[in-house]
């Protein structure tokens, strides 16, 4: 099985009909890039930057970070390089940050929330990336938003970066910009914010979380937090449709892309790209490579239709891969 599997490794991701899809990567520290260019990948999906404060006492410096991504970049040689800005709070406390104690953290202080209230955070890290953009494309994008405000808000403090590097003579790049779709609130207001963004990435594991409210790291939860269910594929499908009709790319990072069963599904739902965590990949090809772009989007005609969890898992779980 794991021979079979070898053989995906440098392979393009494609549908057995020769349909390409960009598979990328999730990754949390600049070690689980070592071997991205034999993967047969078009590059990093999503970089969880709060991982890079985990084993710290206090936050990166500006320089540090820059010279973090523009390592990476030189890495990727011209792939896909997808920051996300620091998602602190809820299951991602940070002792050094002091944060006061929440009954609800996962209600509470997280994501975009924290960083706009502690702006210092923001601008480090959007300055470093924007220096680093200089040598590569890089897509940045924001977890937990809700509404177009905090868009606003966030490009307000991007530009006064931009004037401050200008008016110090420090050279910096352009960026493309996109937010983690995560909560019903964002799904709801996606059009407002379209306009603004250049792609967008859906997070199912806490769009899961909000949208059952239910704890996704509680394990007595696993049948309240179903990572496959009518409801999520109704907000999946939502979202896709508001994208598509403002001609935004669609990109998916939660751990659903990473399951070789539904990646076709989404596919066929008409999400443009995979971002999987590194085992996952070949497992991935190997799913995609076994079916035909019109089966997915027949798979996915028959998902959308079916009203229970049950019945959903028979569908998807029961064909071949
Ligand atoms: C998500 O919520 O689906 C996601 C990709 O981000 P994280 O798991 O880091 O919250
Ligand atoms: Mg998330």
């Amino acid at each position: 099985q794991k021979q079979q599997l070898l053989k995906f490794k440098h392979r393009q991701t494609q549908t057995i009909d020769g349909h390409e899809i960009p598979l990328l990567v999730n990754i949390g520290s600049i070690n689980e890039t070592t071997h991205l260019n034999d993967m047969g990948v078009e590059g990093i999906g999503l970089f969880r930057t709060e991982f890079m404060l985990m084993n710290t006492k206090s936050a990166p410096s500006e320089n540090k970070q820059y010279r973090l991504y523009s390592d990476i970049l030189h890495l990727l040689n011209g792939k896909l390089f997808t920051i996300r800005t620091l998602d602190i709070g809820a299951e991602k406390a940070l002792p050094f940050l002091n944060s006061l104690p929440e009954e609800n953290p996962a209600l509470g202080l997280r994501g975009i929330r924290y960083t706009l209230q502690h702006t210092s955070l923001l601008v480090t890290q959007v300055r470093a990336v924007l220096r680093a953009a200089q040598y590569g494309p890089i897509r940045l994008m924001f977890p937990m938003i809700n509404q177009v405000e905090e868009l606003e808000a966030i490009f307000d403090i991007i530009n006064q970066c931009q004037t401050q590097l200008t008016q110090d003579h420090v050279t910096f790049g352009q960026l493309s910009y996109g937010i983690v779709v995560e909560t019903p609130a964002a799904v709801m207001n996606l059009a407002s914010m379209l306009p603004k963004l250049d792609f967008i990435s859906i997070g199912t594991n806490d769009l899961t979380q909000y949208a059952m409210a239910a704890d996704r790291g509680n394990p007595l939860f696993t049948r309240d937090y179903p990572s496959l269910s009518p409801a999520i594929l109704s907000f999946i499908h939502l979202i896709i449709s508001t994208a598509q009709a403002h001609n935004t790319q669609v990109s998916l990072c939660g751990e659903l892309a990473s399951d070789p069963h539904v990646a076709p599904l989404l596919i066929g739902m008409g999400v443009n790209e995979l971002s999987v965590n590194l085992p996952a990949i070949l497992e991935i090809k190997s799913a995609l490579s076994n079916i035909s772009y019109a089966q997915c989007h027949l798979l996915a005609q028959k998902a959308l239709s079916l009203v229970t969890i049950k019945a959903l898992h028979a569908c998807v779980y029961t064909q071949a891969t």
